[in-house]
């Protein structure tokens, strides 16, 4: 327990010190007096700014309260004395430290009711100019921001981006505002009237105005003043008018207020109601921090160079024409502005996808060409496994050329005999001489095979049957069958077995496996030396098997047998079977490796049907 009393203490005091100045932060009271409603554009620019700048820089919270007097269209003593009265009542209870009053009427309402409703109040005022304020004198604690209206810069601005032209057409209204400002207008504009025409039209009703408005020749422009009232006296909201005036005029219209861009003007050098409504927040807060500026009028120029990039796009204007210090709003933005870093990592998905696919193509065209790289070496030394083929075949195929050879010999030599009698028997030497072209055409057959088989060929496919390649390849070995004393007999199925092969490479395979049969048999009696052939369909697959009654395999080394130089002969190569697995496989196909339970090899080659 003793423990925890000093702890709490310093928790607490952390607290304050954390918590700061907002323990002794007391709330601020100010008060802003709109001559019109709030919620028209210009006054609603000013105020939201005017509370982002007072919030932003004060350390003390502020309230602020708003009165939308509504003067012009409520304007009568008895409304007035109302309103105080009013006022007076609601403010009773609050403590104001600032009332603010918003443009010409609200400082006129405050100069004579401002001691009765804020007594000892400071007042800040905004929106009038020097010549509205005249010379009058202000009470000790009043302070003001005036704007400076300037309208020549918009009407150099005009002349820089449509240097032709030549005629300026002014649309003003007829209150009193805005004969003021349409009177200052018109005085900055007589600098001018050597270079242009000027037309003004202050004085028409509305109505006749859109129609004038909508034939004016290219080569003029129209300048956008104020309108609170037509030439008939009819009240208006100015930014309503803007709008209308500029989508019916046949000309670009330039205006003199950032509250009318976007409501149809170009731009042009903008008195800035935003800039206006921070400069009277500053004051405020310089009254509110009890340091309030000795000079109780200050005048700060607030235009602000603008453009709306939709109306410029509307009658071609480039951005280049623009003067440099210009703001362009309202921009359109363009799928690459809206969606930056969507676009960015889409972008970057797909340059990365055609890296990835380009990679991919390269290295399938690498794959390709390393399997016509390897197909050749296969084709190669497959060839060079026929050579060792061919030479043990020496002995069997010199055999089968000497059979026809011995038999053209004694059937010539029989014809010779015939030939030497005095009748010779036609009929019979005839026979004997299809008999000697019957053996030359056996012989030259051996010598064909040969070739063929020896023949440098690339690996190529065509459909065969492979009961008929078999067969021929038995035969091919019969002779060599016959010097090795070995039984050769073949079981072929009863259906053809169409595949896609590359027949020299295919044969050779089966002439492998049979010879590597005989050569595994080489020791047994001469009797027990059998090698059966038998081609069979399973499923969608032709199937040869090649067995012996050898000693087999052992199971260890049924794999081993198909590795590239395992040989277990004297005199052998060990590539035999590794030539023979990679022409199969390249054929899309499997060889294997058994022992039959009878004893001896089996091996298996399976070759997907066509
Ligand atoms: P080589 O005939 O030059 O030895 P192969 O690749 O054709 O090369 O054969 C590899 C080895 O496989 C042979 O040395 C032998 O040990 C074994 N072999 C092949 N066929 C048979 C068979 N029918 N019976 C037993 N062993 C065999």
């Amino acid at each position: 327990m003793s423990l925890r009393i000093p702890f709490l203490i310093v928790c607490a005091s952390l607290a304050l010190t954390i918590a700061g100045p907002s323990v002794s932060a007391e709330t601020r009271r100010v008060v802003l007096l709109f001559d019109e409603r709030v919620e028209l554009p210009g006054l609603s620019l000013l105020d939201a700014e005017f509370a982002r700048t007072l919030q932003a820089n004060s350390v003390d919270p502020i309230e602020v309260y708003r009165e939308s007097m509504d003067l012009s269209r409520f304007g009568s003593d008895t409304y007035k004395s109302a309103l105080r009265d009013f006022l007076r009542t609601k403010y009773a209870d609050k403590k104001i430290e600032v009332a603010v009053a918003v443009m010409v009427p609200a400082f006129e309402f405050l100069s004579n009711f401002g001691k009765l409703i804020f007594p000892g109040t400071p007042v800040v005022f905004c929106g009038l100019d020097r010549k509205q304020l005249r010379d009058r004198p202000l009470p000790p604690d009043w302070y003001g921001v005036l704007v400076k209206r300037e309208f020549a810069p918009t009407l150099d601005i005009v002349l820089r981006i449509h240097p032709k032209t030549r005629e300026i057409v002014v649309v003003a209204g007829t209150s009193e505002f805005d004969d003021t400002i349409f009177a200052q207008a018109q005085n900055e504009f007589r600098a001018y009237e050597s270079r242009v025409a000027f037309t003004y039209l202050y004085d028409l009703p509305f109505q006749s105005l859109l129609p004038m408005l909508s034939r004016l020749p290219s080569d003029s422009i129209v300048l956008f003043t104020t309108f609170f009232q037509d030439g008939a006296g009819k009240p208006f909201i100015p930014h309503e008018v803007v709008e209308r005036i500029s989508t019916a005029a046949s000309v670009p219209v330039y205006g003199f207020a950032d509250q009318y861009l976007g409501r149809g003007i170009v731009g042009g050098s903008l008195y800035s109601f935003v800039s206006h409504g921070a400069d009277t927040a500053k004051l405020v807060l310089r009254v509110l921090s009890g340091d309030a500026p000795s000079q109780a009028v200050s005048e700060v120029p607030s235009n602000k160079v603008m453009f709306d990039w939709r109306q410029m796009q509307r009658w071609g204007i480039s951005e280049h024409s623009l003067p440099p210090d210009a703001e362009i709003d309202f921009r359109e933005l363009t799928l690459w502005q809206t969606y930056a870093w969507q676009m960015a990592l889409i972008f970057g998905v797909i340059v990365v996808q055609a890296g990835l696919i380009s990679r991919l193509l390269y290295e399938q065209r690498r794959r390709r060409y390393a399997e016509v790289q390897s197909r050749q070496r296969m084709s190669e030394l497959a060839r060079i496994n026929r050579f060792s083929t061919a030479g043990e075949l020496t002995a069997s195929i010199a055999h089968e050329i000497n059979q026809p050879l011995g038999a053209i010999q004694t059937n010539a030599e029989t014809m010779e005999l015939l030939l030497r009698s005095p009748s010779p028997d036609i009929d019979e030497i005839k026979e004997i001489t299809a008999d000697i072209r019957r053996d030359q055409e056996r012989a030259s057959e051996v010598i064909r095979r040969l070739r063929s088989m020896l023949r440098r060929a690339p690996f190529e496919l065509s459909d065969i049957d492979l009961n008929e390649l078999v067969r021929e390849t038995e035969d091919f070995l019969s002779g060599l069958a016959v010097s090795r004393q070995v039984e050769l007999s073949s079981s072929i199925a009863p259906m053809p077995l169409p595949i896609r092969a590359d027949r020299i490479q295919l044969q050779q395979v089966i002439l492998n496996l049979i010879v590597n049969a005989m050569d595994a048999m080489a020791d047994m009696p001469k009797s027990e030396r059998k090698i059966a052939i038998r081609t069979t369909r399973i499923d969608r697959f032709a199937d040869v098997a090649v067995s012996d009654t050898g000693p087999g395999i052992p199971p260890e080394k049924a794999k081993q047998v198909f590795e590239p130089f395992f040989t277990t002969k004297a005199q052998g190569m060990g590539i035999g079977l590794s030539i023979a697995r990679t022409i199969i496989e390249a054929h899309g196909g499997r060889i294997w490796a058994d022992n039959q339970t009878t004893g001896g090899a089996v091996f298996h080659i399976s070759l997907p049907l066509t």
